[in-house]
């Protein structure tokens, strides 16, 4: 995937001011990590999101809310640039990391991959130990791990696991439940010290007590990380994130549809008090 460096459409300009501080309702600060300017995202000719201005906190959930198909996952993509691996797949205008383009032509890709994880709707553990999972991230990255026996522990014990596998870390990772699949995957994610942990709908394919132990751990992981969510689960969104975007698609006058963000807010004020309607309709189930 490339980024064209194109002059944006539309006014690409982010008052990152205007978002620092809810005047209404939160007095924290949103300290930039990842940020979209005039973001568009293409599948070949098919522009799948239009035009999306967004701030991701540092130690802060944001969660990505709308109905399918517009748009979220595509965004999500980009923040780890697996859209590099789709065919076809393109963005304008800007997306920066700790201020610098993300896809500046020096990126180092892998090292992007390393700073920025993802977790997936199905967890997707390695056929290998549980204790393999974890080291092999450090392993191909070539880490001279003094103590690979004490990373294991730390990201297992990080990943609210460890006290369940500590015994039998060489058994296969699909011996696991679902739900600690999940949490391996997170604590594999957390092995190789990443910043920013991507997760698109971790919790859909779990059951409820496993879905609630996702979600304290992601309260604990946010200390540390930032965290983006891609959730269909608005009751999981307004308990766990901080921030909120909310997607629809819209239909231009050729008949397509183009992802939009409608507004990104606190998730308190999205839930409670939003400024466009199509939000209101949208949380409060009346659409979508
Ligand atoms: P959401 O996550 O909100 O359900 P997606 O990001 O999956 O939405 O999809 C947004 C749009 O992009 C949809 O129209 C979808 O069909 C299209 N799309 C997603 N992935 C691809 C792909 N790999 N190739 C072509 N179109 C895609």
């Amino acid at each position: 995937m490339t980024a064209t460096p194109s002059e944006p459409t539309s006014s690409p300009s982010l008052n990152v001011s205007s978002v620092a501080r809810d005047e209404l309702d939160d007095e924290r600060v949103v300290e930039p990590v990842i940020e979209t300017v005039n973001l568009s995202v293409y599948y070949g000719a098919y522009e799948a999101v239009r035009n999306v201005d967004m701030v991701f906190g540092k130690n802060q959930i944001t969660a990505l809310i709308g109905p399918s198909g517009c748009g979220k996952s595509t965004v999500l993509r980009c923040f780890d640039r697996m859209n590099d691996l789709i065919p076809g797949a393109r963005l304008t205008w800007k997306i920066t990391y700790h201020g610098q383009d993300l896809y500046a032509p020096d990126v180092d890709v892998i090292e992007v991959r390393r700073r920025v994880g993802m977790v997936f709707q199905k967890p997707n553990p390695f056929p290998k130990s549980i204790y393999d999972n974890i080291a092999y991230g450090p392993r191909v990255n070539g880490w001279k791990v003094s103590n690979m026996d004490d990373l294991v522990e730390e990201a297992l014990s990080r990943a609210a696991l460890w006290d369940e596998v500590k015994d039998k870390l060489k058994d296969s990772a699909f011996a696991l439940s679902g739900g600690q699949q999940q949490r391996l995957c997170i604590a594999r994610c957390i092995a190789v010290e990443p910043d920013v942990i991507l997760m698109d709908e971790p919790a859909a394919s779990l059951d409820p007590i496993s879905t609630a132990k996702i979600e304290d751990l992601m309260e604990e992981l946010v200390k540390t990380y930032t965290i983006i969510i891609v959730t269909h689960n608005m009751q999981q969104a307004a308990r766990v994130s901080d921030r909120t975007a909310f997607f629809t698609a819209e239909v231009d006058d050729e008949g397509e549809r183009h992802g939009r963000l409608v507004e990104m807010d606190w998730t308190k004020r999205i839930f409670t008090n939003p400024t466009d309607q199509r939000t209101e309709d949208y949380v409060s189930g009346r659409f979508g």
